[in-house]
């Protein structure tokens, strides 16, 4: 599928993808958008000029400030939108004037385009589902022979986090303060983290409500995904460290939390699905799962200092997942827990086998007792002010990239 569109190779939005988000088009407010190449494309322009009119959606369904809407009618509707897209851009297709019409009316170079957190998030859930990580985490804070806790093999462990806080990329955070409690301190003291840390996740975003009451199988769970984001889940460990017994984090995670702007849909994912590692002990048959459904999606995460250049500290993957996306639904709603349309399932920290494949600086540094030097000569135990953090995703085979772009925060001194 070629476009009439320039799509420089290594482009994360090839015409296999076609996300979805929500940019802020001048002079023309918050509307849907998808991108192609380096072109932020106005949905709603494209519906003025009647390219929806064959599936009935009208302008006003694409003048919307968040995605939830569009979502709700469904994964067929988006699969709809998302192959007219395609028609219109695919070279060949449609007359010179139309290509004119449409260069005018609806292209914009995406860097004129402010993007907008896509979504209205309802609820966010947090799991940590990557063995790697939860290894990593128990080996440092626990027991090196007994790193895993009885529970993980069995249980896609999560917690409840916090919706307000998430934002999208380009954010600035400002370094959070909190009670620490410093090794050599009898008391706590008040202070701003001196641990701070980005999670390098995934999040998957509900496309389909429940009621109250019911469950989801793991065999229907993924046509209530209705695609993926890149996600930061910021964390200082100091606070967390201190805070974290006996119900969890609490204000080490909830301050911020970063989105890349593009929602991926799963119907562009499906190339590259590919199997989990092997579940032993074997799991309860509300967690069993036929098929695969891991997917093969590169990640990376740099670190660029103030006015420096950005250095790559961590490639990971998706498929390193311990727990699936439906077997983290199906846990989640399996005591009745209701989902509605925009809520945020991140996937935890997606650590690999390797070292240069944490998904935290935590474990990069290995609890900052082996710090990363930088190319300026200084060196990296968590994060400093005025380092901005870039994660990246993509998958890729012979044919097609489809890729999540970025998910970028910098981090300001302490307020
Ligand atoms: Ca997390």
């Amino acid at each position: 599928m070629k476009s009439w569109i320039e799509i420089k190779p290594g482009s994360d939005f090839s015409m296999a993808n076609i996300p979805f988000g929500i940019g802020v088009i001048p002079g023309r407010g918050a509307v849907i958008c998808t991108r192609i190449g380096d072109k932020v494309v106005d949905l709603s322009g494209l519906a003025r000029l009647g390219y929806f009119d064959l599936i009935g959606m009208k302008v006003e369904d694409f003048e919307k400030p968040v995605l939830n809407d569009f979502i709700a009618k469904g994964r067929k509707s988006a699969c709809r939108v998302r192959s007219l897209i395609q028609e219109c851009f695919t070279r060949g297709n449609g007359s010179e004037h139309e290509v004119l019409l449409i260069r005018e009316k609806v292209l914009y170079d995406y860097t004129a385009v402010r993007m907008l957190i896509p979504l209205l998030v309802g609820d966010y859930t947090d799991f940590y589902s990557s063995i790697e990580h939860a290894t990593n985490v128990g080996i440092m804070f626990r027991d090196p022979s007994n790193a895993l806790l009885p529970n993980w093999r069995h249980i896609p462990v999560g917690y409840h986090g916090r919706a307000s806080s998430i934002v999208v990329s380009g954010a600035e955070v400002h370094r959070p303060k909190g009670q620490v409690k410093p090794a050599d301190s009898e008391m706590p003291v008040f202070s701003p983290t001196r641990q701070l840390d980005f999670e390098l996740e995934t999040a998957f975003i509900i496309g389909r409500e429940t009621q109250l009451g019911e469950s989801i199988s793991t065999a229907d769970a993924e046509e209530y995904i209705f695609g993926m984001l890149l996600f930061n889940d910021l964390s200082a460990r100091d606070i967390q460290s201190w805070e974290y017994v006996p119900l969890g984090p609490f204000l080490s995670k909830n301050f911020a939390s970063v989105v890349s702007p593009w929602v991926v849909t799963l119907d562009a994912l499906e190339p590259f699905r590919c199997a989990g590692p092997e579940q032993k002990p074997g799991v309860l048959p509300y967690l069993e799962f036929e098929g695969d459904r891991n997917f093969d999606i590169n990640l990376e995460v740099l670190i660029k200092p103030g006015e420096g250049n950005e250095v790559s500290v961590s490639k990971s993957n998706y498929r390193y997942m311990y727990w699936n996306m439906c077997q983290q639904l199906a846990h989640h709603t399996v005591n009745g827990c209701n989902m509605r349309v925009g809520d945020l399932c991140g996937s935890g920290t997606i650590s690999g086998p390797d070292p240069g494949s944490y998904g935290s600086m935590l474990e990069l540094s290995w609890k900052g007792t082996k710090p990363i030097q930088m190319p300026d000569g200084s060196e990296r135990k968590f994060i400093n002010d005025n380092d901005t953090v870039i994660m990246r995703g993509y998958c890729e085979n012979e044919e097609v990239r489809v890729g999540f772009g970025e998910a970028v925060v910098t981090i300001l001194p302490a307020k």
